[in-house]
């Protein structure tokens, strides 16, 4: 499996073989989980505004085919490999069994800075890139939405090579579009306010109260930033947020309002007055009710973990926590976690309503949306609280089983093929 080296790849592997040796899996039926069903490797060319072309890498990694087309988001960073790709899209596969969507886990990305393109080179690299996939995607095949570094224009722009070359609009072809084209009321906002919905399903579990609660971000993004001003809804106060420049804190709490106007205005939260800066590690280490971090994975290692000062950790980024923090964090016992694969589950249960809509042309009222994102939200919570309980396992440990379990049974019972 060697063209998947990665530590990110390795760490979804471990956490795999883990859960693999508590089931009891045989060694191959474990191989065949781990092992993307397919991957594609593209170069995408690009007319950049000096006349010149770059050529830029892309990925799309299907992890399995068992359950139905499968379903994943497409990044735009410059650390994007195929071994990340990879495991994200491993995850992807647990997250949706976990909620119960009739998906296998993808992924993709392109290895690119998207602040340092104009508005017109990435129209450009994102209609190739497109290209490049068209055969490979589609709505009853694999199905892209918006993750790092991407929006919904980047899903209208995906959504209209696709279209052009099929000779008819195919809307279904990605989630996350906007509104206008077939987009979902709630899905801009579904992952963060999932993430800050567990949270204070978290809060009621432990007994702590919201209002006068405190809350530090990390990441202000699409999931950050909607996962900060709904706890801040709930009554708690942000102390931080930050961004990849580094962040900003207030021990009295951050004006939301401001925040957003000075991000608006600058483009980065740094400089932001009413607040000392602070760095992304230094966030991390904050005392606070709920720490949500929000960017990239392996922010907490085996090195800060024992430093952390939270009582709930909400997992809104896909794998913040190496394998090394997860062993110091069961043996504290006094850090409550929200595993990424349930805690940032909300973008692909309200990408699955966006595709049930467009698949059915009936759209459904921001109400229905959201209650229905939430119930799913409120099983999937209580079903892992539960298993962990029962067995005495970490809240990861008991999602991830329960979504490993499902593709296993489920690929058990179909045999070989998918
Ligand atoms: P985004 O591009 O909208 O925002 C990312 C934020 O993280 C930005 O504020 C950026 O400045 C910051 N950042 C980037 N690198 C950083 C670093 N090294 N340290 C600190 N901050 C850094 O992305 P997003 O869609 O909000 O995604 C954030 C995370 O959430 C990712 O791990 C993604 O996989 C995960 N996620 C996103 C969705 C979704 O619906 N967008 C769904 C599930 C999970």
């Amino acid at each position: 499996m060697n063209i998947y080296s990665d530590p990110t790849f390795d760490m979804a592997c471990r956490q795999l073989d883990r859960v693999a040796e508590r089931l009891g899996m045989p060694d191959s039926e474990r191989e065949r989980l781990k092992a993307p069903k397919r991957s594609l490797v593209v170069a995408v060319p690009v007319r950049m505004d000096d006349g010149t072309t770059r050529v830029f890498s892309g990925y799309r990694v299907q992890h399995h085919l068992t359950l139905g087309p499968t379903k994943g988001g497409i990044r735009y960073h410059p650390e994007v490999s195929l071994g990340e790709v990879a495991a994200l899209a491993m995850w992807m596969s647990w997250k949706c069994a976990l909620a119960g969507l009739p998906y296998g886990g993808a992924k993709g990305g392109v290895t690119v800075d998207p602040r340092s393109l104009s508005a017109g080179e990435l129209e450009r690299l994102t209609r190739r890139f497109t290209q490049e996939l068209v055969g490979f995607i589609g709505p009853q095949l694999d199905i892209p939405a918006p993750d790092m570094g991407t929006n919904e224009q980047t899903m209208a722009w995906m959504m209209d090579t696709f279209s052009v070359h099929a000779g008819h609009s195919v809307p279904g072809v990605v989630t996350g579009k906007p509104v206008g084209i077939g987009g979902s009321l709630g899905r801009r906002e579904a992952t963060g306010r999932g993430v800050a919905y567990l949270a204070g399903r978290a809060m009621d579990t432990l007994g702590v109260q919201a209002s006068g609660g405190t809350a530090v971000v990390q990441g202000y993004g699409n999931v950050g930033a909607i996962a900060a001003h709904s706890l801040s809804r709930q009554g708690l106060r942000i102390l931080a947020v930050s961004d990849v420049h580094g962040g900003i804190h207030n021990t009295r709490g951050l004006d939301m309002p401001r925040v957003d106007a000075w991000a608006l205005e600058h483009g980065t939260l740094r400089g932001f007055p009413d607040a000392d800066p602070i760095t992304n590690s230094d966030l991390l280490e904050l005392p606070c009710d709920v720490l949500a971090p929000c960017a990239m994975e392996r922010q907490i290692t085996g090195m800060n973990a024992p430093r952390l000062r939270c009582r709930i950790l909400a997992e809104g980024a896909n794998g913040p926590t190496t394998p090394e923090a997860d062993a110091v964090l069961e043996a504290r016992d006094d850090v409550f976690v929200i595993p990424d694969i349930l805690c940032n589950a909300g973008g692909v249960v309200v990408s699955y309503f966006e595709w049930v809509q467009g698949l059915q042309s009936f759209f459904w009222t921001e109400g229905e949306v959201m209650d229905r994102l939430f119930r799913i939200l409120e099983g999937a919570f209580n079903q892992t609280l539960q298993l962990a309980r029962r067995d005495q396992v970490s809240m990861r440990t008991a999602a991830l089983t329960l979504g490993i379990r499902r593709v296993w049974e489920a690929k058990r019972v179909r045999g070989l093929f998918p």
